[in-house]
């Protein structure tokens, strides 16, 4: 590997940039656009005092990038993770614009993170940090601005720890400033399971696309947290063996497949997918490679790589997680004919659902979870459909299709606009 390779392995962003490029230039389109949308409009770097429980104090540095408001409001989630960079945020706000335009919702990008480690820290001093963080960006969040969401270590109680905080700010009740919050705070039906059935969905639909049928088939899943675990109990349900999990902090195989829920109860009790009865620890590095038909990664960035991909056995690689394949890795998997189902399609279950929650708050006027469930399947299965459409016309992979389908929105709204 050569240096400017690692670099960029290293670096979400240059990834981001890479792929608009690439984009840009497939639909043909003014590199005007790539000038306008190659760097965030706006990012917020801020500091964040916070009394522990020791009575010490001490600074966690936060994030906030708007990658563009030309198609809406930004909109992305807040990451807590002690790994969180400058340019995770810059790449991960990009991505939420083409997510958030490919599912033709009206959102531009955005995405924030504090560097801090939550599993370390007390209830108390996670609140404190919540607070302290929308109490530093405040000046630029807001429902018509800026709507933030749950990611990596944030769940809804952050998020109504966030909306109390941003409305006290405010002095108004603003349950529209955030999504992913808890039910009694405006919190929409279906938002907790919203990503894992739009990844289940969008499996089923290009399964379906080339003639096959999700059930009978075997799954391996990279990360048990939110996406991953309720992606592995759906997909168990129509019929799919889970046959190896991971987490943070190890591994679970078992060809027989396992019971998602039972999984979850351990990792629960233990702290750990490891050690789940029946099954073996496998080295985290095999697991990826293990041959199965679906494998989700659900963790982390820059985990499938020019190194690994070569020896990946899956059928389908469905992206629950954000940028987890690099560039080098995709031509190499193209080409194998291993059929990737991109994160700005595969995941954006979860901004759509967060979608429908803003919509509820601004209405003041809530849904069932049979019909958001039933609007977001609609909406995946026309998002995939429109997906497929470009990818057969073009004879592109799907990850590209996604992004001509987004780019051909955000640059129709920048010429609406008057910018390029
Ligand atoms: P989460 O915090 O609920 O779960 C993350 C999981 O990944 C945990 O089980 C953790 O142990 C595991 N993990 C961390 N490092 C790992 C490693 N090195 N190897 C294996 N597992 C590891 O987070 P989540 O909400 O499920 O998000 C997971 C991914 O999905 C992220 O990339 C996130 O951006 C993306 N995503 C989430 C949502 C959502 O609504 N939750 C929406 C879109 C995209």
């Amino acid at each position: 590997m050569n240096v400017e390779t690692m670099v960029q392995h290293a670096n979400p962003f240059l990834n981001a940039q890479r792929q608009l490029l690439t984009a840009v230039d497939q639909l043909g389109l003014d590199r005007a656009v790539y000038e306008v949308l190659k760097e965030p409009e706006r990012v917020v770097v801020v500091s964040i005092p916070v009394r522990m429980d020791d009575g010490s104090l001490r600074t966690f540095i936060g994030y906030r990038s708007q990658h563009t408001l030309v198609t809406g409001p930004a909109k992305g989630g807040i990451r807590f993770h002690p790994d969180v960079t400058l340019d995770e945020v810059k790449a991960l706000s990009m991505w939420m614009t083409f997510k958030c335009a490919v599912m033709q919702l009206p959102f531009g990008g955005g995405k924030g993170g504090v560097v801090c480690n939550p599993k370390a820290m007390s209830r108390g001093e996670l609140e404190r940090l919540s607070r302290g963080y929308v109490r530093a960006i405040a000046s630029v969040l807001g429902p018509e601005l800026d709507i933030p969401a749950p990611d990596v270590y944030t769940d809804a109680q952050v998020m109504g720890w966030m909306m109390d905080e941003y409305s006290r700010i405010v002095g108004k009740d603003q349950p529209g400033v955030i999504t992913g919050k808890p039910l009694v705070l405006g919190g929409s039906a279906g938002r907790s399971e919203a990503t894992a059935f739009g990844c289940v969905v969008a499996a089923r639909e290009t399964a379906r696309h080339q003639g096959w049928e999700l059930e009978g088939a075997t799954a391996v899943i990279q990360g048990y947290g939110n996406a991953g675990s309720i992606s592995a109990r759906m997909l168990h349900e129509l019929g799919v063996r889970i046959i190896a999990v991971s987490d943070s902090t190890g591994t679970a195989y078992d060809p027989r497949g396992m019971d998602p829920v039972a999984l979850l109860a351990h990792k629960r009790r233990t702290g750990s997918v490891r050690g789940f009865p029946g099954s073996q620890e496998i080295p985290p590095e095999e697991l990826l490679t293990l041959k199965c038909d679906i494998l989700i990664p659900a963790a982390l960035e820059n985990v499938i790589t020019a190194q690994n991909a070569p020896k990946i056995q899956a059928r389908l690689v469905v992206e629950a997680a954000n940028g987890p394949t690099t560039p080098e890795a995709d031509p190499i998997l193209f080409k194998r004919g291993i059929t990737v189902v991109p994160d700005i399609l595969a995941n954006a279950g979860g901004v759509t659902v967060s979608y429908f929650e803003w919509v509820q708050n601004l209405n003041r006027w809530y849904w069932s979870e049979e019909k958001v469930n039933r609007r977001l399947e609609r909406a995946m299965v026309q998002a995939c459909q429109r997906v497929f459409r470009l990818a057969d016309h073009h004879r592109v992979n799907l990850r590209e299709a996604a992004y001509m389908a987004a780019l051909e929105r955000v640059a129709a709204a920048l010429k609406a606009r008057g910018w390029v």
